[in-house]
């Protein structure tokens, strides 16, 4: 497809495992788009300890499955947005203030389209306990649906693939209460908001990508 810039602001919903990050990075790769996860700005801060207040006071929640308070979440993500017009956001908002927080910041443009990726527990169950990822460039694989070209090693840094702490059953479980309990009602808040549509996320990736694309590119030509 051809490489052009995505010029929209665009939000990723869905539970953890839904395959946003996967999307988002083809996204960005094709269409030249930021891919902005809020998750991969954490791990990086917990990976390399800077800034070091930041990193102690958020390990607990990242590796226990709990959301980190709504204002370090905040801070971290418009240090990011703020230097850049157009992006996919993928794991920002996870409840209704963040996206409060979010509207008031966009407050000339806002957001453009919010993307729900819809896929049951039990798929994410498995999903998320076979997924891998690269410790050095983040690339996310799954050992039944993505498996990268060299067993368990990442195909962009030959480096040996990990399971994140996050994504052990019992995490998994906690995130996905988390979950319902905070992010579902986004549903409604970009709902009534006209701007959200639903992608069935237990459908093919490449399916997926296509439906993502017609949506995007068709809606704004
Ligand atoms: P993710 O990779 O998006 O699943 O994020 C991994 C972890 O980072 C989450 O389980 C939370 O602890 C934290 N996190 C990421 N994004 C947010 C957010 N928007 N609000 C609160 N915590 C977040």
């Amino acid at each position: 497809m051809k490489q052009t810039l995505l010029k929209r602001k665009i939000v990723f919903l869905g539970p953890p495992g839904s395959g946003k990050g996967t999307q988002a990075q083809m996204l960005s790769k094709n269409f030249l788009i930021p891919h902005i996860s809020t998750g991969d700005i954490f791990r990086n801060i917990i990976k390399t300890g800077k800034p070091k207040k930041l990193a102690s006071s958020i390990k607990k929640y990242v590796q226990s499955g709990l959301l980190v308070p709504d204002d370090i979440v905040f801070k971290a993500l418009y240090s990011v947005i703020s230097r850049k017009k157009y992006y996919i956001l993928d794991g920002y908002p996870r409840n209704i203030n963040q996206a409060k927080l979010l509207d008031k910041a966009l407050v000339k443009d806002g957001v453009d389209k919010v993307i729900y990726f819809k896929v049951s527990d039990k798929e994410i169950i498995k999903r998320l306990t076979s997924r891998r990822t690269c410790p050095k460039c983040g690339k996310v694989y799954n050992i039944y649906t993505l498996k990268p070209k060299n067993d368990e090693l990442c195909d962009e840094c030959n480096v040996k693939l990990i399971i994140r702490d996050d994504d052990k059953l019992e995490t998994v479980k906690k995130r996905l209460e988390v979950y319902k309990k905070d992010t579902l009602p986004l549903l409604n808040y970009y709902k009534k908001k006209g701007i959200l549509v639903t992608v069935n996320a237990e459908d093919k990736i490449e399916n997926i990508y296509k439906k993502i694309c017609d949506i995007l590119l068709n809606e704004y030509k």
